[in-house]
């Protein structure tokens, strides 16, 4: 699913899931700022990443974490993983 504006040029596209992060599109509030390699072509791109995409990976469901709201839980042993609030069963 690609989110096309006008002529079918994606402004700033999130250099993850290359939806646009631009104003108006509702992922410009959190974008972050980012850069990538490409290592096969060698090419370098400058962009950002979307709130989603920038954010941890759920070590429950695997499902991308909204930037700076992941939950932190430390296991017996000091590791710490990320959650969804609602993974954990959390209430905000
Ligand atoms: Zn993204
Ligand atoms: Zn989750």
């Amino acid at each position: 699913m690609r989110e096309r504006f006008g002529g079918g040029v994606v402004i700033d596209p999130c250099l993850d899931c290359g939806l646009s992060t631009a104003f108006g599109s509702g992922r410009f509030v959190n974008r972050i700022p980012a850069d990538r390699e490409d290592y096969e072509t060698g090419e370098y791109r400058d962009g950002f990443l979307c709130a989603m995409c920038a954010g941890y990976e759920c070590d429950k469901c695997g499902g991308q974490i909204y930037v700076d709201t992941e939950t932190r839980a430390e296991d017996a042993r000091g590791f710490v993983s990320v959650f969804h609030a609602e993974c954990l069963g959390v209430v905000s």
